[in-house]
């Protein structure tokens, strides 16, 4: 087995490695790491969790660790698909290189440019942006990418996704043709392969298995989840997630919890919160303050339920997640398994639990397809329906938040008009006006008999 000593890294990052209490590389890492620092250019297919940031950061600090970087020319350029992701890279080069004097810049949305400007103005070793706000800097020109000996492309697939690939290739344009690229993706789409093939020199390939660290350590589960009427999918739903959540009793420590939409996240985060859950939503539309608070209290665990939208827990680096919820099947079946990854890292156990409803059906048959295997299920009973008179007794009293009233500002067209369709609700007269009783205003020890019943 290889060992970190075996690696040829700087000895400044051999001290913060084992600091940081590796025992030995990843995979990836022993795969990656000797090529990295030939000078090679490293196409690393990995989804996060198998230790891929460090396979790059590491042998970046070995490298940088000697030279020095000139005014507005930074050494070196990671590109990361999301804010998240990119200030996790950044939080990384913090750990490994804390022996090392490198300088590094962090080009992320909500960050006030001139902050950003007078980093870059100094010189930096290292800087790390999403592919938008280094072409704002750029074409302001304040900044020139002439000098760049490294250049990492992180998540190339979640930038696939997220329509970065022409800023990608103009950014490959804007650096010098002698640079090494370390370029990693989960998976291999054709339009990815084409960037591979036109813009790194005979990379070496490494491949970590697809599900491998995902799938020793996650135990997976889907519930069948069939509502009693259409008009109560929703309500029925997140009774069914909080079932889902206590049945796993004092195993679970904390969870994230994923919904396809952005108005789900927050519907599904204050619903969470009305039942005495201690939750927080994470998505695309909260300003970045909060999204950082967010992120810090659930991993410092002051936040025991993060509910999120995929794009906002891209990459989310949490060691100890011990549950992944999906309240409902993703999309993109890739997403599921980045999704799943958040659990069951770094060797860790971790469970899994996606519910499924009819409608995603197709959606879950794609991520067995591409996890080449059949995920167990569990059949969820529906709930009793509330006209009869154990209702009482069976089913939530109207939980009184429900829908919010505005929409999102970006929200798609598709998803605005989905949601503006006039339904009858609980906890709502015909004409959508909050009922006041045993609506906004249950008092609280039926609440509490409620909790009870339902572990
Ligand atoms: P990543 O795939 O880069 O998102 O990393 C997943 C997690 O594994 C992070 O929490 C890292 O801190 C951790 N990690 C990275 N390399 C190692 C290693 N060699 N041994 C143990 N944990 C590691």
């Amino acid at each position: 087995m290889t060992k970190f000593t075996d690696l040829k890294l700087g000895p400044k990052v051999q001290k913060a490695i084992e600091e940081a209490g590796y025992e030995v590389p990843t995979p990836i890492q022993a795969q990656a790491i000797p090529a990295a620092l030939e000078g090679r250019d490293v196409l690393g297919i990995a989804q996060t969790g198998t230790g891929k940031t460090a396979s790059f950061t590491l042998p970046m600090i070995t490298q940088l660790a000697r030279g020095r970087a000139k005014a507005r020319m930074p050494r070196s350029l990671v590109l990361a698909p999301t804010r998240e992701l990119a200030a996790q890279v950044a939080e990384n080069f913090d750990t490994y290189a804390k022996h090392v004097k490198l300088t590094k810049a962090l080009l992320i949305g909500g960050v006030s440019f001139k902050e950003q400007d007078a980093l870059i103005d100094k010189g930096v070793d290292v800087l790390i942006a999403t592919p938008g706000r280094l072409l704002d800097h750029f074409e302001r020109g304040k900044l020139l990418l002439t000098d760049v000996k490294i250049m990492v492309v992180d998540e190339a697939d979640r930038m696939l996704d997220m329509g970065f690939i022409p800023d990608i290739e103009r950014i490959f344009s804007l650096v010098p043709f002698t640079r090494q690229t370390l370029f990693f993706s989960a998976t291999m789409a054709p339009e990815i392969e084409r960037i591979t093939n036109t813009f790194l020199s005979n990379p070496h390939r490494v491949e970590v298995a697809r599900q491998a660290s995902a799938s020793e350590t996650i135990e997976q589960r889907v519930l069948m989840f069939r509502p009693s009427r259409k008009d109560r999918a929703a309500s029925e739903k997140r009774k069914a997630l909080r079932e889902a959540i206590e049945a796993e009793g004092d195993g679970l420590k904390n969870a994230i919890i994923f919904c396809n939409r952005k108005t789900d996240v927050d519907i599904v985060a204050k619903s969470l919160q009305k039942y005495g859950y201690d939750s927080a939503p994470i998505h695309g539309d909260l300003d970045q303050s909060q999204r950082n608070r967010t992120l810090d209290s659930f991993r410092a665990g002051d936040l025991r339920i993060l509910v999120a939208s995929d794009v906002a827990a891209r990459g989310l680096d949490v060691p100890s997640v011990t549950h992944v919820f999906n309240f409902d099947v993703p999309s993109h079946p890739e997403d599921y398994v980045h999704r799943i990854g958040r659990t069951g890292r770094a060797g860790r156990e971790g469970k899994a639990i996606t519910i499924c409803q009819p409608s995603d059906e197709k959606n879950l048959e794609a991520v067995e397809k591409l996890l080449e295997r059949t995920i167990p299920r569990v059949e969820v009973a529906a709930p009793a329906p509330a006209a009869e008179a154990s209702a009482a007794v069976q089913e939530a009293p109207a939980p009184a938040i429900e829908e919010p009233k505005a929409e999102p500002a970006d929200q798609k067209p598709t998803e605005r008009k989905r949601s503006s369709r006039p339904r009858s609700r609980s906890g709502q007269d015909d004409k959508g006006r909050p009922v006041v009783g045993m609506g906004d205003h249950l008092p609280s020890f039926i609440e509490k008999s409620f909790e009870e019943r339902m572990t």
